[in-house]
């Protein structure tokens, strides 16, 4: 019963692409002793029970009562030793989702996580954390951006712990800063109804969207970059050309490409490389992605060039597709948080951590 319920949110909520792009997201349902986790590399669009993981509630309760080492790699790699041994017997082929640990801090019986960009115009944003407090109160809870992991799990873990001893209620929502957000409920529907009542409410302090609709570019010129970039990247290089209103706009000046020059959130980061590269002629190209190359070791897949909006490359269509909606999705972010004091990207810091993260690494392998 609580599995068929868990498979049949999922399916619903993955079917919406303003709630889910690509692998993003997952759910969680408990049962006893067990939780039901989404398997990475699994999609919650399509996902059926066999896609979920079947844990020990009590051996993942047992992490939050070990210590690690401070370390990043030694912390990162004996907490996920521990979290897969946390998969009953039958799950050995399986992979939980990285964010297991945080399901399994909610006593609620099923839980639902999102980034819809929406919700992300208030979590990537300057004031976010101020207007969040402004426009819940205490319904939601507020965590820092933060290493995700078992940094970010055992900060959730104190927060809960915190607000139950002052409160003596299970707290049931968190915003997590340069994120998401996080829904707990024993009922189904109402996972739906604090998630839309949320939206509704940051809908209300950003009621414009921004402009996807092809705008004025210089067709010539995005032709002729088109080939040049193909040439730089390759034969087997596959592009995405997206001259929407917005791109256009963001790809006007180096000043307006600033506000969108760092990554909001983890997603962007596996999905689009954590960097795009802006270019106002042909001739920039083959030496800014040369560059880019030295300078990170791996090859840039969003390109803005002025009067011409956005590329996304990468070396197969859906990882192409897949680049360019994430990248539609940080304008979003960039967009709404005009309305929370502006985009606030994620430190350099937390940036690199991501870039390294073994766990995410094998996320965007999927
Ligand atoms: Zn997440």
């Amino acid at each position: 019963m609580v599995l068929e319920a868990l498979v049949k949110f999922s399916n619903f909520y993955g079917s919406n692409e303003e709630l889910v792009l690509a692998g993003g997201g997952n759910t969680s349902a408990k049962d006893g002793d067990v939780m039901y986790i989404k398997g990475s590399g699994t999609r919650l669009a399509d996902i059926t029970a066999e896609g979920f993981v079947k844990m020990s509630r009590e051996k993942i309760a047992e992490i939050f009562t070990k210590t690690y080492p401070d370390n990043d790699k030694e912390r990162e790699a004996l907490s996920l030793a521990d979290l897969m041994a946390a998969k009953l017997p039958g799950q050995e082929s399986k992979r939980p989702s990285v964010e297991t640990t945080l399901h399994s801090l909610f006593p609620q019986t099923y839980v639902l996580h999102l980034h819809p960009a929406l919700v992300n115009g208030i979590t990537c944003a300057a004031d976010g954390k101020a207007w969040a407090q402004r426009l819940f109160g205490n319904e939601v809870l507020w965590i820092d951006a933060c290493k995700p992991g078992y940094t970010l799990a055992k900060i959730c873990y104190d927060t809960l712990n915190e607000y139950k001893a002052a409160s003596g209620a299970d707290a049931d929502m968190l915003l997590l800063e340069n994120h998401g957000i996080f829904i707990a409920d024993n009922d189904v529907d109402a996972l739906g109804e604090k998630l839309f009542s949320v939206m509704a409410k940051i809908r209300e302090q950003a009621p414009c969207d921004p402009d996807f609709s092809v705008g004025e570019f210089d067709g010539d010129k995005a032709q002729l970059v088109f080939n040049e970039i193909a040439d730089t990247f390759g034969e087997d290089s596959v592009i995405t050309y997206e001259p929407s209103a917005q791109s256009l706009e963001l790809a006007s000046s180096a000043e307006s490409f600033n506000k969108i020059r760092k990554p909001f959130n983890p997603d962007q980061v596996v999905y689009c490389k954590p960097y795009p590269i802006y270019i106002n002629s042909i001739e920039e190209i083959a030496p800014v992605v040369e560059e880019y190359k030295n300078a990170n070791g791996f090859l840039p897949k969003i390109i803005f060039v002025k009067d011409c909006g956005i590329y996304a490359v990468d070396f197969t269509p859906k990882g192409s597709e897949t680049a360019a909606a994430l990248f539609n999705d940080a304008m979003k972010i960039e967009f709404y948080a005009r309305a929370f004091g502006g985009a606030k990207p994620m430190s350099d810091e937390l940036t690199d951590f991501i870039v390294n993260w073994e766990a995410e690494s094998y996320r965007s392998k999927q």
